[in-house]
């Protein structure tokens, strides 16, 4: 079965006024679209037809261009939309476990957005900001340029990304412009911090 571009679990419209339905609309259907199509090319006529975008990212070949540009694009997109939902009007802040784990890393949740943000504004060019976990919980920042992420081989920290923000142009420049910090900013008001923590949690070991 060819990998197939999902559906977004909110509407276009609804992420606004911090992310707006155009840019939206343009992201999902026309960037993840081509990067989902050109990684089932890239994919074709290859033995690797059958794994799971997790094993193929943890085996790539980083010479293999078309399939680390691809293959990084539709991950890191498929996780970008899941950890987004609709702006709720109060606080957007973790809880439990996940906010014990970033006040024992980062020493309060204000100074993990500092250093996230920080890490964001400064990629060079275009690429991606995460937040990672190991298979104990233990967190960490990075980040990655183009489409690559932490699951490729010696690609940022080398743990699991449970929470990406996308810094290319394509995702805020119809709203912002130029103004990255401001784009970054917004994005924290539609972190889904829900399914951050479950992603880390389904991490860990018995
Ligand atoms: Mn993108």
């Amino acid at each position: 079965m060819p990998f197939e571009l999902p559906d977004l679990p909110y509407s276009y419209g609804s992420l606004e006024p911090h992310f707006d339905a155009k840019t939206m609309e343009i992201h999902h259907t026309k960037h993840h679209a081509g990067y989902t199509a050109k990684l089932n090319a890239a994919l074709d006529n290859t033995d690797l037809k059958g794994q799971s975008i997790e094993e193929i990212l943890k085996n790539l070949n980083l010479d293999n261009k078309p399939l680390r540009n691809n293959a990084g694009g539709y991950y890191n997109h498929n996780l970008f939309w899941q950890i987004l939902r609709p702006p709720t009007g109060s606080e957007n802040v973790p809880s439990g476990d996940l906010l014990n784990e970033i006040n024992k890393k980062f020493g309060s949740f204000d100074s993990f957005k500092n250093t996230f943000s920080n890490t964001a504004a400064t990629v060079f060019g275009s690429g991606w900001a995460w937040l990672c976990s190991s298979n104990k919980g233990e967190l960490c920042i990075c980040s990655s340029p183009n489409q690559d992420n932490p699951l490729m081989p010696g690609v940022g920290c080398n743990c699991t990304p449970i929470l990406g923000l996308d810094v290319w142009e394509h995702a805020y420049y119809l709203n912002y412009q130029n103004r990255r910090p401001d784009y970054i900013s917004a994005f924290f008001n539609l972190i889904n911090w829900d399914t951050v923590a479950k992603r880390r949690e389904s991490l860990l070991e018995d």
